[in-house]
């Protein structure tokens, strides 16, 4: 079915946000790709949809007991099925040109290090395996000659900006942040925000995970460690500048005062998509940036008292590895147990503060050097954070 030049992708979370939007681009530029593998996690009808959208190969569910129901759905159309996790490790590591890597937390990290492992280029969005593993993550790309394109859209902006040019020529690094949907609220007024209120993202469509995190701004948070470890710079070169507009995504200030940036609207085709063709460029129908219609962008420092998850990620990142992986693992379980209503807002960060601190004080943080380290710590954050959410 591969045509000659087609790249061949597998799609990992491909019923998710990204996921989607990645097959928006594939099935607009059908001569250019070929789809291996789709999965996703529980969804057996998106899923389905997913595969048949792009004439995948095969279509893989994490969970094992969606399996009948996936068969059935894909009954007779010739697309290969398979449930479990090593599945979908199998799904990573087929014979695909590049890996879309679009699982959502620290589950997407097994998966996506078996195709690091195999030398795939790796289109990432799932921040996680840099905040979780980050140093580790690199390496293994480095050895195995895995090339990673960042999909997330600051860090894309970053490296579209740092192309071909000299990273020892570079000052500082900036990631623009919208501020979320609670930019101009008090802690007070933030302490009785709901769910919904704060899934409600001013200008990206995204999952729940990275929308809540976008509220406290714990997503920028990840984002300054997911660019040190994919540019090499060290936290004191990573700043954060809030602005509200969305339009500038990142910049680089070199050493000679230029201050670069990439600019566009907040659509994640355009990134997904400069990952998918790199070093060309395929045509995307997002809407266009209009600066005369916006008039003004605005820039400001980010609050780090209304929003203290962002200093925490600093901190964290400082401490190393350990923390980070544990910085993530509390978060997932604080902001679960938040859409679940049995914690309030301002709690996620405050438990995911007390769970490093309590790691921290028992000498917990230190000496992470493997993956198996990583899924200790993230376990024993998971723990720790799980009963700071009950009482
Ligand atoms: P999402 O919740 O919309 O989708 C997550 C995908 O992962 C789904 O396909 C789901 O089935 C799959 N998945 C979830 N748990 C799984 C598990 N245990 N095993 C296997 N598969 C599992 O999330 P999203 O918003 O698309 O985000 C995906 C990743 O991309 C995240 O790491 C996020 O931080 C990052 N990211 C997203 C955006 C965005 O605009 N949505 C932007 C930048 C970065
Ligand atoms: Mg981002």
């Amino acid at each position: 079915k591969q045509k000659h030049g087609q790249l061949r992708l597998s799609i990992l979370g491909a019923t998710g946000s990204i996921g989607q939007s990645t097959l928006d681009i594939i099935t607009h530029n059908p001569e250019r790709f070929a789809v291996a593998a789709v999965t996703a996690n529980r969804n057996a009808h998106g899923l389905a949809d997913a595969a048949i959208r792009v004439g995948a190969e095969r279509a893989v569910l994490a969970d094992a007991e969606g399996y009948g129901l996936l068969k059935d759905l894909l009954a007779g159309t010739g697309i290969g099925v398979a449930a479990g996790p090593e599945a979908v490790e199998e799904a990573a590591t087929c014979d695909a040109g590049m890996v879309v890597a679009a699982i959502v937390g620290a589950a997407g990290l097994a998966p996506t290090l078996a195709a690091v492992k195999k030398g795939r280029a790796i289109a990432l969005a799932n921040k996680e395996c840099l905040v979780c593993a980050g140093s580790l993550f690199m390496e293994m790309a480095d050895r195995h000659g895995a090339t990673i394109l960042p999909v997330d859209s600051e860090h894309n902006a970053i490296f579209q900006v740092l192309e071909a040019r000299n990273a020892e020529q570079v000052e500082k690094v900036i990631l623009t942040a919208s501020g979320g949907p609670f930019r101009d609220k008090t802690l007070e007024e933030m302490r009785s925000v709901s769910p919904e209120e704060a899934l409600k993202h001013p200008n990206w469509d995204m999952g729940q995970r990275i929308s809540i995190d976008s509220a406290t701004m714990m997503n920028k948070g990840f984002e300054v460690i997911e660019a040190h470890h994919l540019y090499g710079l060290p936290a004191e070169r990573l700043e954060v500048l809030v602005h509200p507009q969305s339009a500038v995504h990142g910049l680089v200030q070199y050493r000679d005062g230029s201050l670069l940036a990439q600019m566009g609207t907040p659509d994640m085709r355009t990134p997904i998509a400069h990952c998918l063709a790199w070093p060309e460029r395929i045509p995307v129908a997002t809407q266009r940036l209009d600066l005369a219609a916006l008039g003004s962008l605005t820039f400001e420092k980010p609050d780090g008292l209304r929003f203290p998850a962002l200093p925490l990620a600093y901190r964290a990142l400082e401490t190393g590895m350990a923390a980070t992986a544990a910085l993530n693992a509390a978060d997932e379980v604080a902001v679960d147990a938040f859409l679940r209503r049995r914690i309030g807002f301002l709690d996620i960060t405050a438990i995911v503060e007390r769970t490093i601190e309590t790691l921290e004080r028992a000498g917990d943080l230190s000496g992470c050097g493997s993956i198996f380290d990583v899924m200790n710590v993230d376990g024993a954050a998971r723990r720790l954070a799980e009963g700071f959410s009950r009482s």
